[in-house]
């Protein structure tokens, strides 16, 4: 149980971004300190350096001014080294025989001292190095410098002074690295939980509404954009997918309002021929009745599955070079007998030649739709004009017509499976043409636009890319 807790814990968002921040604060923070801490170490190691030179120059000028006596006596005045720990002073021959030096009890696992060779600023050759005495916790820092040929002179100091202030600085900094840590975790807990707690309410909303409350949507009030973002972008799924769902709703409606009537009107014709003592001739109406009832289902079923087919691009599009001209003829031609029945004239306008990559079949499909519609809803004596033109990179087709048009309360539905607007109910149809037009032609990478005026016509625009 207490394992369980542990785990969910760890595992959460909440916790690992907690972690995370302070991991990362305290990673960096310490590389901070490490940089600061060895920039203070090498200022007090020059300054400590500057200060043995300076001291060497200084016996260097009494020994030329005083000889030997004159180091002596300022080697005894000396009261920086009153405490023997502190340092030492030692001055040798060529040999590294001492000659004399301070009380030098603390610090007789010094080795003799050698003979310098390297010139430094003063001018005297010195070599300075930090060694380890034996009894002694702290380092010393000794520079060895040869005045002259013949005497060299040895001044160790403790190094006990630079480490009681590089500790005081690391002890301070250990402290303030503690209390930066704990601070870090919580403002890292409070980000975290700001995050976490957008978060939250698109959680509580995707819960809700998989019990069943299909309205509820994320409050999108937090600061944080990203969670913001999210919670808009999940917003706008669910109205997608609630749209989606009010449009299956109608569908089913639509496809049962529409399979019915066939239905309805095979039974009844069947229950008809049943009662009544039926001739041979009878039931042969009957079979034809029932043939094209049947005909109308089985197409309303093939453009259903073409239209999903489409919008799940489930097939690959064939695209070949097309000569638009020749299929707007085709199915104008095709038309002309049905328009000629209802005096109605087909003009196309269009260069002589205009090709372009495209689904052949698809083509004709929204072309015939298209045609046929403007036909359909057009009354005697109009015109029908097909138009196609180039615009920049874009195949531009329009198929005009001066027919009932459409109103603005119906245009906004005319593309929607089975949509039909009200006193299209006479004319043949189920309402599935414009929807299986908009299809194909968005996975054609085309898009589709329709202006109309009740009473004066209708225009479909269709744009393809070249
Ligand atoms: P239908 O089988 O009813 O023609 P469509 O999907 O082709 O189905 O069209 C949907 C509805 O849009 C039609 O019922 C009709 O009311 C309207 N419509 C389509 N084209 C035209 C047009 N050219 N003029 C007027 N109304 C049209």
């Amino acid at each position: 149980m207490f394992l369980k807790k542990l785990s969910d814990l760890s595992n959460s968002l909440l916790f690992r971004l907690t972690i995370l921040y302070a991991l990362a604060f305290t990673v960096l923070s310490s590389i901070g300190f490490l940089i600061f801490y060895y920039r203070i170490y090498a200022v007090s190691m020059e300054s400590l350096d500057i200060e043995l030179h300076a001291e060497a120059h200084k016996y260097s000028v009494l020994l030329k001014k005083y000889g030997l006596k004159g180091i002596h006596e300022a080697i005894v005045d000396e009261d920086k080294f009153e405490d023997p720990e502190d340092g030492f002073y030692r001055l040798f021959d060529s040999n590294g025989d001492i000659l004399m030096s301070t009380d030098m009890t603390g610090w007789r696992t010094i080795p003799k001292p050698n003979f310098p060779g390297k010139m430094g600023h003063t001018g005297l050759s010195y070599e300075i190095q930090t060694l380890s005495v034996q009894g002694l916790s702290d380092k010393a820092r000794t520079i060895t410098v040869a005045l002259t040929p013949e005497y060299g002179l040895q001044i160790g100091e403790n190094l006990e002074e630079v480490d009681d202030y590089l500790d005081i600085f690391l002890n301070l900094f250990s402290v303030l690295v503690i209390s930066l840590i704990a601070i870090s975790m919580l403002i890292g807990w409070l980000l975290a939980r700001r995050a976490t707690r957008d978060m939250q309410e698109v959680t509580d909303t995707a819960e809700e509404i998989s019990k069943g409350v299909y309205n509820r949507r994320v409050k999108v009030t937090g600061q944080l954009k990203e969670i913001q973002r999210l919670g808009v972008m999940f917003n706008r799924m669910l109205d997608r997918i609630q749209g989606l769902l009010t449009s299956m709703k109608e569908i089913n409606d639509n496809i049962a309002h529409d399979l019915r009537s066939p239905l309805a009107r095979i039974r009844g014709i069947a229950e008809m021929n049943l009662l009544k003592d039926s001739s041979n001739e009878d039931f042969r109406e009957m079979a034809a009745g029932t043939i094209e009832e049947c005909d109308i289902l089985i197409e309303m079923v093939n453009t259903m599955l073409d239209i999903t087919e489409a919008e799940a691009g489930v097939n690959e599009t064939q695209l070949n070079i097309i000569e638009l001209r020749n299929l707007i003829y085709e199915a104008c031609e095709l038309f002309r007998p049905i328009a000629q029945s209802k005096n109605i004239k087909i003009e196309i306008n269009m260069p002589k030649s205009l090709e372009f990559q495209s689904e052949k079949k698809k083509l004709q499909r929204i072309v015939t739709n298209l045609l046929e519609n403007a036909i359909k809803y057009s009354t005697e004596n109009k015109t029908v004009t097909v138009s196609a033109s180039t615009r920049n990179d874009e195949i531009v087709m329009k198929v005009e017509d001066n027919g009932i048009g459409i109103s603005d309360e119906h245009i906004l539905h005319i593309f929607k499976r089975f949509y039909r607007c009200d006193g299209s109910r006479g004319q043949g149809g189920v309402g599935l043409g414009l929807s299986l037009v908009k299809a194909y032609t968005e996975s054609l990478n085309g898009s589709i636009h329709v202006k109309s005026v009740v009473n004066q016509g209708s225009c479909f625009t269709l744009i393809f890319k070249k």
